[in-house]
């Protein structure tokens, strides 16, 4: 991705401007002693694993540190803020302008022009059904099979720090128990059986259970 916007800064002949937060997420997600209203997590260390309802990266990582930019800057500039936000998501269109939604452009259509104009992210979007935080706790099981398969390093990385969070990964799986779902998958494609339906479940429950203990 900063490869891809490096590139993209090239053909539109104009600086882009990188916004990046004072403190990384590393530090957030493993260090940073947060005042909690639940007293039991009073002394857990970190934000740990974002949740469906816990984003806190999005807000402290993009949102606040985009808001306080544009805050500066409106105090001596008359400001539009353009997001990309693609004509087939139409739920998260709030306020603001949004070209994509406005040109009818889909997600689709979007990929196909950037493909057209030279940029192909590297091969990521030949991966990925969709590019975002790649140690992303809600991405699909699908996309993480993907980050296994092709970025072992970034896998390995989360198995790291998934040992070092009090959160669990996934509701009902820690990254460790993931590998060995995923191995176990890897193991019955290799005989030509299906990791889908009931058998596959059963047999899963029952792999689970003895790589427990
Ligand atoms: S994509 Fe996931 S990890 Fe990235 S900011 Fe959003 S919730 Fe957090």
């Amino acid at each position: 991705m900063y490869h891809h916007i490096d590139k993209l800064e090239q053909y539109i002949g104009r600086p882009i401007t990188r916004l990046k937060a004072e403190q990384s997420f590393e530090y957030l997600f493993l260090e940073y002693m947060p005042k909690r209203r639940n007293p039991e997590l009073a002394d857990r260390k970190g934000f740990s694993w974002a949740g469906p309802r816990n984003r806190w990266c999005t807000a402290t990582l993009k949102t606040r540190v985009i808001d306080r930019y544009l805050k500066d800057l409106a105090k001596d500039h008359e400001l539009i803020q353009y997001i990309g936000i693609a004509a087939d998501e139409p739920k998260r269109v709030r306020e603001m302008r949004y070209p994509l939604v406005e040109w009818g452009m889909t997600e689709a259509d979007c990929l196909a022009y950037c493909r057209e104009h030279g940029f192909d992210w590297d091969g990521l979007y030949d991966i990925f059904h969709r590019v975002s935080c790649w140690c992303c706790p809600l991405q699909s099981y699908d996309e993480l099979r993907k980050l296994r398969k092709h970025f072992p390093e970034k896998w390995e990385q989360l198995r790291a720090w998934d040992k070092q969070t009090w959160r669990t990964f996934l509701k009902h799986y820690s990254v460790e128990q993931l590998e060995r779902r995923f191995a176990f998958e890897d193991a019955r494609q290799a005989q030509g059986l299906p990791i889908k339906g009931k058998a596959f479940f059963d047999a899963l429950k029952e792999h689970m259970k003895e790589s427990e203990t």
